[in-house]
């Protein structure tokens, strides 16, 4: 025989219930099912008579909400000749739950034993209407009340099974029992004086496993909403995989760590029996499911999953008085033993001289004040300090039995935390060495199972969660380069690169799972715009590993937000030049924020596009070469301009063509003022090692006074077609000489400046094409021939591959 237990969920509506009864009518043998309440009908009732308590009538509607979600389970299951007494039923079991809710209001107080009769209506409920159903399908159906065979103390809500009576009473029931199929609720037993227990928050399984054991079924098939026990919790690990086979003490040690699939004491009546249990999905029968059993005899993987439990209070006993001195963590376990308070984990550091117990938030209060008066004498005498509490944290856990026999687990989940700068408060493993447990705050739980769940499970792909700012001509073409390489990156690089944000100055758009190859930009229009929430704090409260921000926008205010999203290690990519081109200090916190939280900071577009100029400086200096002379056309834009501005041409009108081809500053007068070539080469001088600020660089100006003090960009359009007379003797000047016009920053003795220059045809700057750049660098190494770099130096395609390659850079390092 076999005993099945379907979860809430498989009895939460007429359809699941439909599945739940193919399940059982495809078994060729006599079986037991043991069902929770219907849906999450258990927290419903808390609730109700929290409310009740609280002095709020609102109870009484949530009871018919209640009475209304079984009756319409009834009439959608049953023929309307069968409904009648099944109403009734339900009717007459919410009469008598309307009773206890009101002694309750009008009493206003809530014993554990009222509290454990009223909830106990949740699976009285689901199993006698599962039995009414089941009845007109298939033959031989009958109902058994739990509260007659499983027997326990009066510890109410989490009562201990007397095993001797429980399993008496259930073989003397079996021996006459006939019954093809036999219903009973779950969860549900009853003291020595048969006032209604219950087995703790999730007993149903555990109600499952105790029949199991009794009547030495086959096996013990969990039914639930998911294809088995995963390597992490699915809902929140979306790459996490069931896991075929698994041995009970992993399972234990995962349930005991929250993978709540599971009820932990489920595992041992059966684990004595060697029954083993399957975990199989009411949804999708055919899955395989999980098979827990005595060996966990699949691959032999290091560790087999990763749980949590949220909700923890960490509570630091701590003192110099504690040392060497016995029977101090007796005493403060016997304090929260006595008062049922459960510790989920423990934690001592050698030198003794302080104990972090986890135990769960509810009873944080109480075990303060337990402990602290326990202690009181050494308190007062300052020999212990009063107990400190942390709240809002979690404890997770890394299982594995192959664990002991495997160097370097540990080194992995602390080395994939910390550089996703998730903060480690207090960490135990198990003397089994089956588990490594650390607590750390709820916040990061997501964040933190996810990379933890890459780092074991898919140690080959990375994956990189990117937000773009600004998507204009740059960052449009960035978003499609990166839509169209997605598969090569992840075949070529192991690299899962995924567009989670995008925005522009007005609203954004976020998808957790990425943007695939959607059409981005109606999604984007589409976004309401949120005051309320800025496209920062989304993604800070996404909160995900390896994220990386990508500033494609030339605004101060972005600039200005690196600090902060480095400090949540979150990586930053610019094109913007703001940030290091501004306050010297400021550049360098930056830098500093990047190592401290262990992110990254790259910006090699800031200078000539996409060439690889910011690195060659970097790796020079990190050689231990120095840079004496810089001579550069750094500005693409400008270069442009001069090289069109050769024939007749209106400057003005080139100006023009150069903005509307995306080559110029969406501001064209911070190009021709020179403000931006100064930046650049400010960025330059700053990566070669020397503090300059950027008011230390001469900017000779090129265009007349006034033109750049315009109001507008349309403003300054109209002054400069007054100023075209200006260019065109400056353009016959640089003919007479057999020069053409060149736009240079240089840097030499400490000193830089930028400014236009007449450039003679025998220099390396003459022939100098389109919008190219080019940099000569003089150093300790390259002092006849500079080292030079020339190319491409503006252009959103160029551009966006620069910032393409730093994002990689990132996915590519540790
Ligand atoms: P039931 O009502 O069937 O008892 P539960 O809600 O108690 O179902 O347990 C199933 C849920 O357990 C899943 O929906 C999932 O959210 C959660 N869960 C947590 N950790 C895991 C895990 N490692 N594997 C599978 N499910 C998990
Ligand atoms: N219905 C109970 C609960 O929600 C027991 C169970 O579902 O396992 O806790
Ligand atoms: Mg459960």
């Amino acid at each position: 025989m076999k005993v099945l237990k379907f979860g809430g969920s498989s009895l939460a509506s007429a359809k699941s219930i439909k599945l739940l009864i193919d399940i059982i009518k495809s078994e060729q043998q006599n079986l037991w099912v043991v069902v929770s309440a219907s849906g999450k009908t258990t927290d419903y009732l808390v609730e109700l008579t929290q409310l009740a308590l609280a002095k709020d009538e609102s109870y009484k509607v949530g009871l018919k909400t209640l009475e209304q979600h079984h009756i319409s389970i009834c009439k959608e299951s049953l023929p309307i000749a069968a409904q009648t007494c099944v109403i009734a039923l339900i009717k007459s079991a919410c009469n008598e739950l309307e009773q206890l809710l009101d002694a309750v209001y009008w009493l206003e107080d809530l014993s554990p034993k009222t509290q454990d009769k009223i909830i106990s209506f949740g699976e009285l409920l689901s199993a006698q209407l599962l039995a009414e159903i089941a009845s007109k399908e298939i033959e031989s159906v009958q109902y058994k009340d739990s509260r007659e065979l499983i027997s326990t103390n009066s510890q109410f809500t989490n009562a201990k099974v007397n095993f001797d009576r429980t399993n008496s009473f259930i073989a003397d029931f079996q021996k006459n029992n006939e019954a093809k199929v036999t219903i009973l609720g779950g969860f549900i037993s009853a003291n020595e004086a048969n006032e209604t227990t219950t087995l703790g928050r999730g007993g149903s399984d555990y109600s499952a496993a105790i029949y199991a054991a009794a009547l030495k079924a086959e096996v013990l098939e969990i039914w639930t909403d998911v294809s088995g026990l995963y390597a992490a919790n699915p809902k929140l690990v979306k790459q996490a995989k069931p896991i075929a086979n698994i041995s009970y003490e992993e399972a234990m040690e995962l349930s005991h760590f929250g993978a709540k699939v599971i009820y932990p004491p489920t595992i041992k009546p059966v684990l004595e029996k060697e029954i083993p249990i399957k975990i199989k999905n009411t949804f999708d029968a055919n899955a395989e499911g999980t098979t827990i059993s005595n060996s966990s005899n699949g691959k032999r993987q290091t560790i087999k999953g990763i749980s949590h439990v949220e909700g923890i209070s960490l509570l630091t006993l701590e003192g110099l008085g504690m040392i060497g001195i016995h029977g101090i963590s007796k005493r403060l376990f016997e304090v929260l033993a006595n008062n049922h308070i459960n510790i989920v984990m423990i934690t001592q550091a050698s030198s003794e001289h302080s104990i972090c117990i986890a135990i769960a938030k509810e009873s944080s209060q109480k075990a303060e004040q337990l402990i602290n008066d326990a202690f009181k004498n050494e308190i007062s005498e300052h020999l212990i300090q009063p107990i400190s509490v942390e709240n809002d944290l979690a404890i997770l856990a890394v299982v594995g039995d192959q664990m002991k026999s495997h160097q370097g687990v540990s080194g992995t989940l602390f080395s994939s935390l910390g550089s996703n700068n998730i903060n480690i408060r207090a960490i135990a493993q198990g003397a089994s060495e089956k588990n490594i447990s650390c607590v750390i705050k709820d916040d990061d739980v997501k964040k933190a199972l996810n990379c933890i769940h890459a780092a074991f499970f898919e140690a080959h792909i990375k994956e990189l969660n990117v937000y773009i700012a600004g998507v204009g001509n740059v960052g449009s073409k960035l978003v499609s380069q990166l839509q169209q390489q997605q598969v090569y990156l992840k075949e070529a690089l192991n690299l899962n690169v995924k567009i989670v944000g995008i925005a522009n100055s007005k609203q954004y758009y976020i998808n957790e799972n990425g943007l695939g190859n959607s059409d981005w930009i109606t999604k984007l229009s589409e976004q309401k715009v949120d005051n309320d929430v800025s496209y920062y704090d989304a993604i800070a409260a996404l909160n995900k590993q390896n994220s990386v921000f990508v500033d494609v926008t030339a605004n101060e205010a972005v600039a200005n937000s690196y600090a902060d999203l480095l400090r949540k290690s979150i990586s930053v990519v610019a094109c913007n030049k703001i940030a290091c081109s501004s306050d010297y200090n400021d550049y360098k916190e930056l830098k500093y924020l990047a190592k401290k939280y262990k992110a990254s900071f790259l910006y090699e577009t800031n200078v000539g596009a996409g060439l690889p100029i910011i690195k060659t400086v970097q790796n020079l200096i990190s050689s231990g070469d120095q840079i004496t002379e810089i001579q550069a056309v750094l500005s693409g834009s400008l270069n442009f301009i001069f090289n069109e501005y050769t024939n007749g041409e209106l400057f003005s009108t080139i100006v023009k063509q150069a903005q509307d081809e995306g080559y110029t500053e969406p501001d064209p007068r911070i190009d021709l003022s020179g403000k931006d070539v100064a930046r650049k080469i400010l960025i330059l001088i700053r990566e070669a090692g020397i503090p300059l600020e950027f008011e230390a660089i001469t900017n000779n100006p090129m265009l007349p006074k006034g033109s750049l003090e315009a109001a507008s960009v349309d403003d300054f359009y109209s002054l400069i077609t007054t100023e075209n007379d200006h260019f065109k003797q400056l353009l016959s000047e640089a003919k007479n000489q057999n020069s053409k016009l060149k736009y240079v920053a240089s840097y030499k003795d400490g000193k830089a400046s930028v400014g236009l220059q007449f450039i003679p045809k025998n220099h390396p700057f003459y022939n100098l094409e389109g919008k190219d750049n080019i940099v000569s660098f003089y150093t300790n190494r390259y002092q006849e021939q500079p080292l030079i770099i020339k190319g491409a130096g503006a252009g959103a395609d160029v551009t966006a591959s620069g910032l393409f390659a730093d994002i990689i850079q990132i996915g590519s390092a540790n």
